[in-house]
């Protein structure tokens, strides 16, 4: 499998505290700016990668969103040669007042991180009452063509999972993808006791819509798994880590807001690109780290070990 696509973190800020990912940290704490790579610096490093071989870049953080001129750095990107597709991962809080902008500078697609449909629940989850902004954003962002707009959920036990029928009604209604994703226990938010399989997210789902006829519309490297609910127009897309791992596809490698490679989201090694190259290092220098990222990448896959990794998912990007 070739590894094609960066994920590339842009900041470790969030303006959300899921309780599985950031709640345990101090609501402002964040990386100080001069930590962070400059879009200057992950444009150059992207027109690196282009050369070796990348070709997808989905951005990520963090809340990307929080960068107020990330169209900016979306357009910088888009006009890389050898760049073919520009997608984002986000919170959706702030996708209504961005997502025109994005589309006009070269995103093609969001994907939107939603563990809940029900007010109250959000906020338990998320810590902010955000849940009406979020949905205008998903509106919005089908609105101005940023589609297939894919929800991402993650179901966490005893707290959302009472939620998983509503969230196919919402797919059937709106015309989105549900992916519900399993919890993974990492950083020092590690809660075991959340993780809820996705064996059962299935079965909960058979139960109330029918029966769930795969589909074989991923494309290779892609996660999740489809399926079309019962005889409805809905599809669901399943990303299990933990019950179904899927290290032998994986065609990604991940770049950190502080300018760290990884070659996977479970590894604790990595390498450090900023240092590098503000230490005077050039396109050699960064392209020994990069092919040390694959060789590594390439001993992951034939043996993964699932070393949990220690930084939570807002630090190393989702
Ligand atoms: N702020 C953006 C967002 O919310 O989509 C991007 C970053 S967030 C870390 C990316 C994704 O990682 C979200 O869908 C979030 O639910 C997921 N995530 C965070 N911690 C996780 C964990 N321990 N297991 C599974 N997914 C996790």
């Amino acid at each position: 499998m070739k590894v094609n696509y960066l994920r590339l973190s842009i900041t470790d800020f969030c303006n959300l505290h899921c309780i599985y990912c950031r709640s345990s940290f101090s609501r402002n704490v964040h990386l100080a700016h001069s930590e962070l790579l400059s879009f200057e610096e992950m444009e150059l490093v992207i027109h690196w990668m282009a050369k070796w071989g990348i070709k997808k870049v989905r951005i990520t953080g963090g809340e990307p969103l929080l960068k107020k001129s990330i169209a900016t750095l979306v357009n910088m990107i888009q006009k890389i040669p050898g760049i073919d597709e520009i997608t984002m991962t986000t919170n959706g809080t702030k996708l209504r007042q961005f997502a025109l902008e994005l589309k006009q500078a070269g995103l093609k697609r969001v994907n939107v991180s939603l563990d809940s449909l029900n007010r109250k629940n959000f906020l338990k989850i998320t810590g902010d009452d955000k849940l009406y902004e979020v949905l205008e954003g998903i509106k919005t962002a089908q609105k101005v063509g940023l589609n297939p707009v894919k929800i991402n959920t993650v179901v966490l036990k005893g707290i959302n999972d009472v939620e998983i029928p509503d969230f196919i009604k919402f797919s059937m209604e709106n015309s989105v993808a549900v992916r519900f994703i399993e919890y993974m226990p990492i950083g020092k938010q590690n809660k075991k006791n959340l993780y809820f399989s996705n064996i059962t997210v299935k079965r909960i789902i058979e139960k109330d819509f029918g029966v769930l006829l795969p589909l074989n519309f991923s494309y290779k490297g892609e996660p999740a798994k489809y399926y079309k609910v019962g005889e409805s127009k809905a599809i669901v897309g399943f990303i299990s880590p933990i019950s179904y791992p899927f290290c032998k596809d994986c065609n990604r490698l991940r770049l950190t807001a502080d300018g760290k490679l990884y070659p996977c989201l479970l590894s604790n090694s990595f390498e450090n690109v900023k240092k590098v190259l503000r230490g005077g290092g050039g396109e050699g220098e960064v392209k020994h780290l990069f092919d040390l990222a694959l060789l590594k990448k390439v001993n992951l896959r034939n043996s993964p070990h699932l070393a949990y990794q220690k930084r939570p998912m807002f630090q190393i990007g989702g």
